[in-house]
């Protein structure tokens, strides 16, 4: 019907807008207005954007140059970026003409985002960081470069079958990507493997292969469109496409072999979320956009000042994780061996320009590789790497560590096969290594990096998360920003902590209608989509309890899971309570070789069929698990949501930033004092937020003191009966043992505390329960909840990495 020619209403005055348009339309897709498609349509909308944005990328560039500013690089394995039509066109200030323009031609804005794919290049929360914040660095006016990799299918695509995960590879690439330029000029050779052999004063590395990468830029722009940045993402080629003496032989596959061995650097991002790959290719990914992004800032560095000497006036490189941080070792090389620099010297330099971020605490997570691997692959950056070690651990004895300590601060691990600890790598070659929320900053102290913190007392400092408000709230939910706009005007759009105003109108019945009826639109909205793309019915008054968010162990889904297993329990025994309705949303990915959280979406899906096929619990109870979470569906989700459920393990979860999105969207969170719920309580204040269970020190506590938990479920009714339900096939009569060893695991270890938190956990929930009740005091929490985390906005964030980190402000 939109592509239908016929239906194009007469129009007027056509805008300049759509002239453009319609002029891009016929000049760069080749298209006929009367004859083009949907898509053609779209791909025109964004090429005409796009014109105008690269004026202002431009202007931004040549800002940076003559300003001669200082820049900063932000080097990350993972962009989760979504959907870009609806950001560039909100932060530019184009919707509504681009919506004009549009109609004119009898098309739906909305239609059209719906065509673009997902540029899903990373896990979960450390990618969708990166991308909140590139876009809070536009938006401060701060010259900035995300580097990182363009994979060519990036993260899989989830497809559920009989309730099972199935990876499929993510094909956002197929219709071309409107979006990007490809920089043929910028471009790096990668060397891997080879000799090292001394020559006069120095050494020269001849690697055995050498690989071409080359930038592919996306610009990146602002809120209000002031600055647009640029996210260069390195695509692989070999130098030698093609060997043509060995085709012409006949042998035409082997003729490719380095072609296809370069492509596969950059076909997909290993879904090694928490959990080591071990993968030679991993490696080599790291190496491969570490070397290109560092060869490119020493070139612009060189090419504009001229002395190499000055690179941490003019540079900030922040580490995203461990990923990139053989750019220490990367960078010490490029001064040692090209621009003959002293070790001492260059070691100094290096420090001053790079910082560190850490993201987790669990050690199966701490990136380290087998050292013969990384000297046969990096034979170079394994001599520089010993190098640094030998000057740390001299700093670490004249410090006077005892033995014990010397071993944990060494970059390489001793115990049993010899490994290169990267976050070590990390930490000593940065002069700022952050944690992500105050908790886990404090627990980078106390645990991974206790040793190196008391060599080095000053380097490790707190940033806590933040998320972009334009996505989260502006973008994903236009209802509740004009609301919050009738109420205390526009201020907040420009600073989210202006969101406090709201504060004083918490109490305005008129206020909360409002946003009431926003919540009952956007769940009647997401419950329409569930409906028409899996076939399940929900009622948008039901309470809608959402926990979306990568699948995983210490994330405690199996937690919310049981409790609504013991809730299904309850209902059917109890028919004459006033249960409050319920939908329980799950959603998430599971690592392709994590086989405890694939048993996991399974179990969801086993209990959703069950409940949701029972009429005995009518429609008090419904159990969804939504396929293919990404960064879209969050978008659609998240204002629909009432109940945010952030139930990690205490200790466990660095910050979180689902939590932000889901609270700026006025649903209530039930947590554990885990990453960055703490300062969200802090912030919203206690009786507004439902904190339960064990806190980290009990947590650890339990585990050094040995747990029980067979005797916390002996004595939990609910729990015992929910687990055994589970255990005995209640849920899969088709294999009745499908569970037994992820419920046995709970009895057995249950590292995760889900007993121990069970009945704290059950409890709250019927403390929500209560709450919901009270239309008023829920309504006014929400407000609450509104009012009083723009301080989690990525802005704050990132002036502080600006302030403190990369002194660009
Ligand atoms: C925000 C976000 C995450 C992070 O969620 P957590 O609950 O903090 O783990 C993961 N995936 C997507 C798509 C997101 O938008």
């Amino acid at each position: 019907m939109a592509s239908d020619p016929v239906s194009v209403p007469k129009r007027a005055e056509p805008s300049e807008f759509d002239k453009h348009i319609v002029k891009v339309l016929r000049h760069r897709v080749g298209k006929d207005e009367r004859a083009a498609k949907q898509h053609d349509w779209y791909t025109a909308s964004i090429y005409a954007l796009r014109d105008e944005i690269i004026d202002r990328w431009i202007s931004s560039t040549r800002r940076t140059y003559d300003e001669g500013g200082k820049r900063v690089y932000y080097l990350s394995m993972e962009f989760l970026i979504g959907r870009l039509l609806r950001d560039a066109l909100s932060n530019i200030g184009m919707t509504s003409q681009m919506e004009k323009a549009l109609a004119a031609h009898g098309l739906e804005l909305s239609a059209l985002e719906e065509l673009e794919p997902d540029a899903a290049l990373g896990n979960g929360g450390l990618g969708r960081l990166a991308a909140c914040f590139m876009e809070s660095l536009a938006t401060l006016d701060i010259p900035a470069y995300g580097y990182g990799i363009r994979y060519v299918n990036g993260m899989f695509r989830q497809r559920i079958d009989d309730g099972w995960q199935v990876e499929l590879p993510e094909t956002w690439l197929a219709h071309g990507n409107p979006w990007e330029f490809e920089r043929l000029e910028s471009s790096y050779r990668i060397g891997f493997g080879g000799e090292v052999e001394a020559e006069g004063d120095g050494v020269i590395w001849s690697p055995a292969e050498e690989i071409e990468a080359t930038a592919v830029d996306t610009p990146v722009v602002g809120w209000r469109g002031k600055r647009v940045n640029t996210l260069r993402l390195w695509t692989a080629s070999a130098l030698d496409p093609i060997r043509l003496d060995a085709f012409n032989a006949g042998d035409h596959i082997g003729a490719l072999e380095e072609q296809v061995r370069a492509d596969s650097l950059v076909r997909v991002l290993y879904p090694a979320d928490s959990s080591p790959s071990g993968q030679e290719l991993r490696l080599r990914q790291e190496y491969f956009f570490t070397s290109a992004s560092i060869q490119d800032i020493v070139r612009r560095h060189v090419q504009y000042e001229g002395d190499i000497r000055t690179l941490p006036e003019k540079a900030a490189i922040q580490l995203n994780d461990t990923h990139p941080s053989v750019a220490v070792a990367e960078l010490m090389r490029i001064f040692v061996d090209i621009h003959g620099l002293e070790f001492n010297e260059a070691w100094e330099i290096c420090k001053q320009t790079i910082s560190y971020t850490n993201h987790t605490l669990l050690p199966e997570a701490l990136e380290t590789w087998p050292l013969p691997l990384f000297e046969r692959l990096l034979p170079r950056h394994m001599q520089i790497i010993y190098a640094i070690n030998s000057r740390i651990l001299r700093e670490a004895r004249k410090a006077g560590c005892s033995d014990e300590q010397i071993a944990a601060i060494s970059l390489i691990d001793e115990g049993g096969e010899r490994r290169v600890r990267m976050a070590n790598l990390a930490f000593v070659g940065a002069h700022s290594v952050n944690g992500v929320a105050a908790l886990h900053t404090e627990l980078m102290k106390e645990t991974v990096f206790a040793d190196l913190h008391s060599l080095y007392p000053t380097r490790i400092n707190n940033k806590t998360n933040g998320v972009t408000p334009r996505r989260w709230l502006q973008q994903c939910n236009p209802g509740l920003t004009k609301v919050i706009r009738d109420a205390i005007g526009d201020d907040f759009l420009d600073d989210a902590a202006k969101l406090s105003d709201l504060n004083a109108l918490a109490n305005d019945s008129t206020l909360g209608e409002r946003i009431h009826e926003v919540k009952r639109s956007n769940k009647l909205a997401l419950a329409d989509y569930i409906k028409k793309t899996m076939g399940i019915r929900l009622d948008p008054d039901a309470l809608f309890d959402v926990q979306i968010k990568r699948i995983h162990e210490y994330k405690r889904q199996l937690l919310n899971l049981i409790e609504t297993v013991a809730l299904y329990d309850q209902i059917r025994s109890h028919p004459e309570r006033d249960w409050v309705p319920r939908v329980k949303i799950f959603g998430g990915k599971a690592a392709s070789s994590y086989h405890n959280a694939k048993l996991v979406i399974k179990l969801a899906n086993d209990i959703a069929r069950r409940v949701n096929s029972d009429p005995s619990v009518g429609g008090l109870l419904k159990v969804v698990f939504v396929p293919n979470y990404n960064v879209s569906y969050a978008e659609r989700i998240i204002p629909a949501a009432d109940l945010s459920e952030q139930i990690s393990t205490a200790g466990m979860e660095a910050s979180g930033t689902g939590n932000m999105k889901f609270a700026l969207n006025g649903a209530l969170t039930i947590g554990t004092l885990d990453g960055a719920n703490v300062e969200i309580k802090d912030h919203v204040g206690d009786e507004n937020i439902v904190i339960f269970g064990l806190t980290a020190e009990e947590v650890a506590q339990k585990r050094a003191n040995g747990y029980n938990p067979r005797e916390i479920i002996e004595g939990s009714r609910e729990l015992a009966q929910a687990l055994s339900a589970i255990a005995s096939g209640v849920f899969s009569p088709d294999d009745r043992n499908r569970y037994a060893g992820l419920i046995g695991g709970i009895y057995d270890h249950d590292w995760f505390m889900c007993a121990a938190d069970f009945d704290g956990y059950a409890a709250a929930q019927r403390s929500v329960d209560a709450r919901w009740e009270d239309k008023a005091g829920w309504r006014k929490a929400a407000i609450h909840n509104i009012a009083n985390v723009g301080w989690f906005s990525s802005d704050r964030t990132i002036s502080e990495y600006a302030r403190d980190i990369w002194k660009v402000l």
